[in-house]
């Protein structure tokens, strides 16, 4: 595969998108660390992929996401691609949500970017370059009500993402961001019961009716995954990737 020899880490890859890119990289030759804050996922995960390793990590730890890569190294010896892709979702209105709640997305979204890219971006470089490859989102590009803290916190990836392409590039390392629409995962189901407590109605059918046509898959992200991780995005870095069935442009 196009990966071979390349060791990985995937942070929320117990389920979902996570798990999708895990598989992905695993099919094309990577050696795939599973990273989640729920262990049982994780190695559930790993044990199907048949090599690599599983980690248990939250993600907004720094402690956690020091470990993982120190693991990544001691376990496979070296490390090539980081794959920042665990996240949560909030749907409140900004006036009225705490302040708790509102860091509660941020430390996952934000901080665990950063610290993916500030612990593993140099044992990447040491080992003479690679890839980071950070989980965003188009609300990275246009909010909508009720997901300021999301929508700021995806933006704020993508920025991440663009500086750190810039200090790294030197040490041949590549950084780019996926910026998913709405894809079928726990995620998207699990903002039911936020609207619940909004006494709203999920609007999100509709919305992927009139701007998707359908939901995306976790195997669609993972395609592009392995793509921005691997040696065909040669000339890619800074760069933010929508993967939206069409839906920015309608
Ligand atoms: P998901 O809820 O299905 O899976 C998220 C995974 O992350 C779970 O396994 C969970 O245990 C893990 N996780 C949660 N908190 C963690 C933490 N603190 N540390 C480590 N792991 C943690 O969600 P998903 O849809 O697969 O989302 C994955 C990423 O994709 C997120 O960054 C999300 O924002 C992004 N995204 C999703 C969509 C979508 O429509 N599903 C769209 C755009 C972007």
């Amino acid at each position: 595969g196009q990966l071979d020899s390349k060791v990985a880490i995937v942070t929320g890859a117990g389920q979902g998108i996570g798990k999708a890119v895990a598989e992905a990289l695993a099919a094309e030759g990577a050696t795939v660390v599973v990273s989640d804050i729920n262990a049982d996922a994780a190695q559930a995960v790993s044990s199907a992929l048949g090599g690599g390793s599983s980690f248990a990590a939250d993600a907004s730890s720094e402690e956690d996401v020091q470990a993982l890569v120190q693991h990544a190294v001691d376990t496979h010896g070296r490390l090539d691609i980081a794959v920042a892709n665990a996240g949560i979702a909030h749907m409140a209105p900004l006036v009225g949500q705490s302040l708790a709640d509102f860091r509660k997305v941020t430390s996952i979204n934000l901080d665990g970017v950063f610290l993916v890219t500030r612990y593993a971006g140099p044992v990447i470089a040491g080992g003479g370059g690679g890839t980071i490859v950070n989980i965003a989102s188009i609300t990275s590009q246009a909010a909508a009500p009720l997901i300021g803290s999301y929508a700021a916190s995806k933006a704020a990836v993508v920025s991440l993402t663009q500086t750190a392409a810039i200090e790294l590039r030197d040490a041949g390392v590549r950084v780019n961001a996926i910026c998913p629409g709405f894809i079928d995962t726990q995620l998207v189901v699990d903002r039911k019961a936020d609207f619940e407590a909004l006494g709203l109605p999920m609007p999100f059918d509709d919305l992927i009716a009139a701007k998707q046509g359908r939901y995306g898959t976790p195997e669609e992200v993972g395609k592009l995954a392995v793509f921005l991780a691997g040696p065909r995005s040669s000339f890619s870095s800074g760069s933010a990737y929508v993967l939206d069935g069409g839906a920015r442009a309608s």
